[in-house]
């Protein structure tokens, strides 16, 4: 039996794992759960799983948790902060992590499972994006075992010959006959109106995925194709590749969850419904299959398939943090830390749906253009780098403000 802990249980990701342990309950187990703010939301988690273990972002948060917990003689020990986030990943009582919470904010939770040799479902890529090589290095030296959860590297995983899969990060796609790897993405909902339209675009429009139901901040990054960009940087680092590797492919109907193309011109795809289910379960019962939930995908009602290239007009976001995958470790960092500030504004309704972008390239040129770029080589100068980048993306938001 898995023993885990979720991390952002509160959320999409979250909901989508505990939808697979209900398939599957005598093969896993929840010790822990961790979130954000939603004491809502944990409560009824902590009732129906009674983990061991529950910790919030803050002490408030958690104060609210134990008290409605105890009326209700619920047995789960409540805890709270970034630590005791690191705890319940580290702790021996878990042999599992899903990191499925968003944003930096994951970074050290899902580092302190990294470090101690967990098996890791990463959902978060935000954290891989922010730390690239220590992640990848912290890996190596522990043993942990990396499962991507985004669906197009979980696609990607399972067209990858097993002695790929099991040395993610450090492995030769060349020496194993890859040729390339195709990440597809939808394109988000605003993929064929009028570019002149978008600075008008309102969250609500913005959030309304075609395919994929997910959580506000990844729905945003999807729209502006940032999302794209972020798992471009992600998979960089699982899969080692070079830029001639690696490829973005528009493909509207999310059908194909991504492909492998080999020298000898087969070319491998993962297909299925678009739900997180099937590549959560894959990361929670590898090298076995499981039942998901998830409803066969029907051939004959799938429809045409499309692909195309990503235009970088439409898609500035896109553009921007593949030109930083190759700037550097600062870059990325940067990067990711600028569109979280102006993602939440948008999504405060503060900041335009196009002026996302004019935030990021704002914040990645002073980043790039100064002398930040030699200070990634440890967690606390990334930490210190996004705050930097924050406060500065943040004033940008401030000047532009709508
Ligand atoms: P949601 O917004 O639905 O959920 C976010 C989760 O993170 C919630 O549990 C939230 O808690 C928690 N959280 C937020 N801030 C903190 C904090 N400071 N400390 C601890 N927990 C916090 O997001 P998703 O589930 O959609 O996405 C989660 C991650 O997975 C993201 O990195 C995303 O990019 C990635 N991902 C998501 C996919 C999807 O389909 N949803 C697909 C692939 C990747 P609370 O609710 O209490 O605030």
């Amino acid at each position: 039996m898995r023993k885990l802990t979720i991390l952002g249980a509160t959320g999409s990701i979250g909901a989508s794992t505990f939808k697979v342990i209900e398939q599957n309950p005598e093969q896993f187990s929840v010790v822990a759960l961790a979130a954000g703010s939603n004491v809502e939301k944990m409560r009824q988690l902590c009732q129906k799983w009674q983990p061991k273990y529950a910790v919030m972002a803050c002490d408030d948060a958690a104060l609210q948790l134990k008290h409605q917990l105890s009326e209700l003689k619920v047995n789960t020990e409540v805890l709270a902060g970034v630590d005791a986030m690191c705890q319940v990943s580290a702790m021996d009582e878990v042999d599992t992590v899903m990191a499925a919470i968003v944003g930096a904010a994951g970074l050290l939770p899902t580092m302190a499972a990294v470090k101690v040799g967990k098996r890791v479902l990463l959902a978060n890529k935000e954290a891989l994006v922010m730390s690239g090589q220590l992640f990848i290095d912290a890996v190596k030296h522990s043993g942990a075992e990396l499962m991507p959860v985004d669906s197009e590297h979980n696609a990607i995983f399972q067209c990858l010959p097993s002695q790929i899969q099991t040395n993610l990060g450090r492995c030769d796609l060349g020496q194993e006959g890859i040729q390339h790897i195709l990440l597809t993405g939808s394109g988000g909902p605003f993929r064929y109106c009028d570019i002149d339209t978008l600075s008008s675009v309102t969250p609500e429009q913005a959030i309304a995925h075609p395919n994929w139901s997910m959580g506000p901040k990844i729905s945003v990054d999807s729209a502006t194709m940032m999302n794209k960009g972020l798992e471009y940087i992600e998979a960089k680092w699982l899969f080692n590749t070079s830029r001639e590797q690696l490829k973005v492919v528009i493909h509207p109907q999310s059908v194909i969850h991504s492909m492998v193309q080999y020298q000898d011109g087969s070319v491998l795809a993962q297909m299925g419904e678009p739900d997180m289910a099937t590549p959560i379960a894959l990361t929670l019962s590898y090298p076995n299959r499981v039942s998901a939930g998830v409803a066969p995908l029907d051939f004959t009602q799938v429809g045409e398939l499309t692909f195309l290239a990503p235009d970088f007009n439409r898609y500035p976001c896109l553009k921007l943090a593949i030109d930083a995958c190759y700037e550097g470790q600062h870059a990325t960092t940067a990067l990711n830390a600028a569109n979280e500030v102006a993602v939440a504004a948008f999504l405060d309704r503060a900041l335009s749906f196009t002026d996302i972008a004019v935030v990021n390239e704002a914040v990645l040129s002073k980043v790039c253009a100064g002398s930040t770029r030699a200070h990634c080589s440890d967690l606390e100068s990334i930490l210190e780098l996004d705050r930097m980048a924050r406060v500065l993306a943040t004033e940008i938001v401030s000047e532009r403000k709508l």
